[in-house]
């Protein structure tokens, strides 16, 4: 009997997010520092008749469980490469928050491929299971590597970081979702309505920041903290402006720094320690500011398929 394959992922925030100008193909050039982070989907592949999704957890109602999910579409693409018949049942244990810019939905494309690869025994390289990570999205391929990770272009073009310690987080987790389209929309929206302009011509090439790199590389939160910046947060606090008020809790709570994570609306806080990080999760949790606050740190290692 063939036994099922279950894959980890670990979620991200992204601790630098510049986004360059709108470019004539409707993407945004990014200066994207992703760091993963220690809360985890898990997906499950056992040979089944047909393709077919299945997925658990607090969020599960507002996931696709038909072959829009990404992690379907995912196996689809393996298959596809190998000459392999996609029968295989996807199952998702969801802790990640759905739709809150914590690249959920490509953290499960990331473990499908690696769950199926694994149970149909198609060998992919690194390289091709990146391939098809940035065929599927522009953050699956950082959701395939974990760790740290600068991402250029799209965010989908990768080069690891180093980092000299664990960092502490709490994360705020929103009522309902942001849709990422609708975020960028809105920035070039309040770009334009700024007067600076919207398009490459306007914006200078997004880059990363050294004393972010640095902090990071140097594993000292005061710094990084310091150093943290996201271009998509005025236009996420514009779509949805209670998040101002979980942002000030959690500053008030002790954070270091307090951002949206990507398009939001998780609100992300960096803590000193593990202590620090207790004790500002408890206090947004008393805050009444959001639906649900958890703790993790990170880096956190990539899809990885679990053994035993
Ligand atoms: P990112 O941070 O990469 O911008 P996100 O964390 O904001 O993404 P996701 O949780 O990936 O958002 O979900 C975005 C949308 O993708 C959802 O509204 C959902 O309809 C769709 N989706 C497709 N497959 C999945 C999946 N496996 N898990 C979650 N959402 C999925």
């Amino acid at each position: 009997m063939i036994r099922p394959v279950t894959a980890r992922v670990p979620a991200k925030v992204n601790v630098q997010l510049a986004v360059g100008g709108l470019r004539p193909d409707g993407f945004h050039d990014l200066a994207n520092v992703f760091l993963a982070v220690g809360l985890y989907d898990e997906v499950t592949a056992t040979p089944a008749d047909t393709l077919r999704i299945t997925v658990a957890g607090s969020d599960a109602h507002q996931v696709p469980q038909d072959h829009d999910n990404l992690a379907a579409r995912a196996a689809l693409a393996l298959a596809a490469r190998h000459g392999v018949d996609p029968a295989v049942h996807l199952h998702i244990a969801k802790d990640i928050p759905v739709a809150g810019g914590m690249a959920g939905g490509s953290a499960d494309a990331a473990g499908a491929l690696v769950a199926c690869d694994a149970l149909w025994g198609t060998g992919a390289t690194r390289e091709e299971l990146l391939e098809i990570c940035a065929e599927l999205g522009s953050d699956v391929p950082f959701s395939l590597v974990g760790g740290a990770a600068l991402g250029r272009g799209r965010g989908e073009l990768l080069e690891p970081l180093e980092t000299g310690a664990a960092f502490h987080w709490v994360f705020a987790v929103a009522d309902g979702g942001l849709s990422t389209p609708a975020v960028y929309r809105e920035c070039d929206r309040l770009r334009e309505a700024s007067g600076t302009g919207a398009t490459v011509a306007d914006i200078p090439d997004p880059e990363p920041s050294p004393a972010l790199l640095e902090a990071l590389r140097t594993g000292d939160p005061a710094a990084l903290a310091a150093a943290v910046t996201n271009d998509l947060q005025p236009a996420a606090l514009s779509l949805r402006p209670t998040l101002a008020g979980t942002l000030c809790a959690g500053a008030d709570a002790g954070a270091l720094a307090s951002l949206v994570s990507g398009s939001g609306p998780t609100c992300a806080f960096l803590a000193k320690d593990a202590e620090a990080a207790q004790a500002v999760a408890a206090a947004l949790a008393a805050s009444g500011t959001c639906r649900a606050v958890r703790t993790a740190s990170g880096p956190a290692p990539g899809a990885t398929v679990l053994t035993g």
